[in-house]
């Protein structure tokens, strides 16, 4: 079963993905995860994702495919996932569509993301990247839902 978690920022997709997951006994997909990571490493992939992340910034569709690419041809995958963030653009899923049978879509207001995101504590859950990751989410992510509906 190929699952994606679709929704803002603070609305649940990673703690209700990984619990799905686990009961479909499939892996949990972050590209959030994977990305704080890779800004973790010491050259020059990871000082650009850095960069992007530390200003609320979306990291190129390249990049991104090729990350998420790499990930579903491993062999855990073969039996399908739970994805949380990919894809994130209508463009990201006309370079690359992972084929899902299930999009879940989980709602909630500006006002209460913007509370569970600064009770979080996560380096880029500054009020200021908080706005700024709503905004690409409500520009650049929410038409992905008509695009799913149909
Ligand atoms: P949030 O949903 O709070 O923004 P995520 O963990 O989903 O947190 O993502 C963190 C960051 O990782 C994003 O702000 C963005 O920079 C990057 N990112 C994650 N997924 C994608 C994607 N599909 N395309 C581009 N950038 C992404």
């Amino acid at each position: 079963m190929k699952v994606l978690m679709l929704g803002p920022q603070g609305s649940g997709k990673s703690t209700q993905g990984k619990l799905l997951a686990e009961f479909l006994d499939v892996p949990y997909i972050s590209t959030g995860e994977t990305f704080r990571k890779m800004a973790g490493q010491d050259d020059e992939v990871g000082e650009r994702v850095k960069g992007l992340l530390d200003q609320g910034q979306l990291v190129d569709d390249d990049l991104t495919a090729e990350v998420v690419k790499k990930r579903l041809n491993q062999k855990d995958c073969s039996a399908g996932f739970v994805m949380d963030g990919y894809p994130r653009t209508l463009q990201q899923v006309e370079v690359f569509d992972p084929g899902f049978e299930i999009v879940i879509y989980l709602d909630i207001s500006d006002e209460e993301a913007t509370n569970r995101l600064f009770k979080r504590k996560r380096e880029d859950d500054t009020l200021e990247l908080i706005q700024e990751r709503l905004t690409i989410y409500h520009r650049e992510t929410e038409p992905l839902l008509k695009y799913y509906d149909e």
